[in-house]
């Protein structure tokens, strides 16, 4: 498996490419109604359809390898369930607006590569403009020795770069996604689940969830600290009422690295028991899961708080391209998790879970929400009220959060 992280730098480029884009949408600028990626035996095929004849860059850069292909500005019009997925040389898809008048599009290859062709097909039977760009691995010497990097693929018509001054925020993220901005301390927001007029889940012996999670999560917060390598944002110190998106929204001012928030559970037979974590699902997962987002994305009605308010289409596209690589790294860490708390507690069947919680969709950082055991069972009640039990499971989190930011250091020092 070819596990990939992103700095948080990075997503953040990302996010300020997309939101750039969104607010620089005018008439003037084509649309792009269509994108495919197709693998062949010998080749990668990267179809874009335009409504205009587009003027083009194509290139490719090392470290990461990743193909990059410039635009006159364009309104992305995909449907969000028309992305296409990842395939062939092509492991990721990112869009965004680069300068002004350019739009980038983005793809991080597998492996080395060559572009071995880019072309233009006129409108026919009912397709529009097409951009057609065929790729192919090569070792990684022959990159080097034939000057791919320098190739570049142009149309014959110019792509004009305005020279006025970028009025819109440009995502260094498109340009060199490995440079990051050192931060002396990675940020972890840490999340008591619930407050306030919002109890959750009420223990055997009458505790509520509210309690218990701000209770592990300042012990969370002092082994985080101690270890002198983190900086720890708690969403809510006190017993206070917080929306779900004021969770999100801390998390993102605080330029959190780790979004960790902590639930505990109940359930209808007292006899289950044990430890799980839970990451955002990008498509459907178990009906058990989406029962128990269901029950804690209702915190927010519960304090009186709106969900109606949907961005626009448009928009959710776009983020959901950076929520994908967001995941992914939600996913590594709820998998280290596991794996550190498997020798501490009793897990649940399938430990790691996905489902649509509203506070995990933050698409810059990677989050996860730890239910760290079931309070309608008496035995785990008892052991979730103890100091000693709480000291555990925080110097286990923790050791995973050492883990996860350790295996990142070591992909970007390569
Ligand atoms: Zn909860």
């Amino acid at each position: 498996m070819n596990v990939r992280f992103f700095s948080c730098t990075r997503l953040v480029g990302i996010f300020l490419a997309l939101i750039a884009l969104l607010g620089t949408v005018s008439a003037q600028s084509s649309d792009l109604d269509a994108i495919r990626i197709g693998k062949h035996p010998d080749k990668t095929r990267f179809v874009m359809e335009l409504s205009e004849e587009p003027a083009y860059r194509i290139f490719t850069l090392p470290d990461p390898y990743r193909i990059v292909i410039d635009l006159p500005k364009l309104n992305w019009k995909v449907p969000k369930n028309k992305v296409p997925r990842a395939t062939g040389a092509v492991q990721a898809l990112r869009f965004g607006l680069f300068e002004p008048n350019i739009s980038r599009v983005v793809l991080d290859a597998r492996y080395p590569v060559s572009i071995t062709s880019a072309f233009l097909l006129p409108p026919k039977e009912g397709h529009k403009h097409r951009l057609v760009v065929d790729i192919k691995r090569i070792s990684a010497t022959r990159y080097k020795s034939s000057g791919e990097q320098k190739r570049q693929l142009t149309s014959t018509k110019p792509l004009k770069a305005k020279t006025q001054v970028a009025a819109t925020p440009v995502a260094p993220a498109l340009i060199a996604p490995k440079v990051a901005k050192k931060k002396a301390k990675k940020v972890i927001v840490v999340d008591p689940g619930h407050g306030g007029v919002d109890p959750g889940a009420i223990g055997v012996s009458g505790i509520r969830e509210k309690n218990l999670a701000l209770s592990y999560a300042k012990s969370l917060k002092a082994a985080l600290e101690r270890s002198g390598r983190y900086q720890v944002v708690m969403t809510r110190n006190s017993d206070t009422s917080l929306a779900l998106r004021q969770r999100v929204g801390i998390a993102q001012k605080a330029e959190g690295d780790l979004f960790i928030s902590l639930h505990a559970n109940k359930h209808p037979s007292s006899r289950v028991r044990g430890f799980s974590v839970y990451s955002l699902s990008e498509n459907g997962s178990d009906k058990e899961a989406e029962a128990l987002a269901a029950k804690e994305n209702k915190a927010d009605i519960i304090i009186g708080f709106d969900l109606s308010e949907q961005s626009a289409d448009v928009s959710k596209i776009l983020i959901d391209l950076a929520q994908r690589e967001t995941n992914n790294q939600g996913k590594q860490f709820a998998n280290v998790l596991v794996g550190e708390m498997k020798r501490e507690a009793k897990l649940l069947g399938r430990p790691h879970r996905s489902a649509g919680f509203a506070v995990l969709k933050s698409p810059i950082i990677p989050s996860v929400l730890v239910e760290l055991g079931y309070m309608s069972n008496r035995q785990e009640e008892r052991l979730l009220r103890s100091d000693q039990h709480r000291e555990k499971l925080v110097t286990a989190i923790s050791r995973a959060v050492d883990q996860y930011f350790g295996k990142l250091e070591s992909y970007n020092a390569q």
